[in-house]
């Protein structure tokens, strides 16, 4: 796997090291349902190269991120929350908890939402 780290469990799933509720694979992305769900519908969209945060991404993730952001309607119909409206949310750094460092979006879906988000 291009730029696996070892000690990122993100690396791991997408390693098949550790079990996860895959929902969609391509050969960019992964997407996988949350351990901890705070959302009816609650998935992480991941890419299968390891790339710490948002922060991290150069012009050269440009399609990486395509990758994301595609994915994310096609996990929207795999949850059925397409129609009914979805967020989805990437946490980089401190002040956003940002917890686990591979990058990871988070579509969330399922209920009514509120916003601002604090
Ligand atoms: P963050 O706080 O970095 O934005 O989000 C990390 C997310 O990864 C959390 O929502 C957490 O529940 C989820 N998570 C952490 N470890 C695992 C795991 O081993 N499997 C799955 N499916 N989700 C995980």
């Amino acid at each position: 796997m291009e730029n696996h780290s070892a000690d990122c469990i993100f690396c791991r799933i997408i390693a098949g090291e550790i079990p996860a509720d895959i929902l969609y694979r391509n050969d960019h992305v992964l997407a996988f349902r949350d351990i901890s769900p705070v959302a009816p519908a609650h998935a992480l969209i991941i890419p299968l190269e390891h790339i710490a945060s948002l922060s991290d991404l150069s012009p050269d993730h440009l399609h990486i991120a395509g990758q994301i952001m595609l994915a994310a309607g096609r996990v929207a119909d795999i949850l059925g929350v397409r129609q009914s409206g979805y967020r989805f949310v990437f946490n980089s750094g401190p002040d956003a908890l940002q917890s686990v460092f591979h990058i990871h979006g988070h579509l969330l879906g399922g209920t009514g939402m509120g916003w601002p988000p604090f």
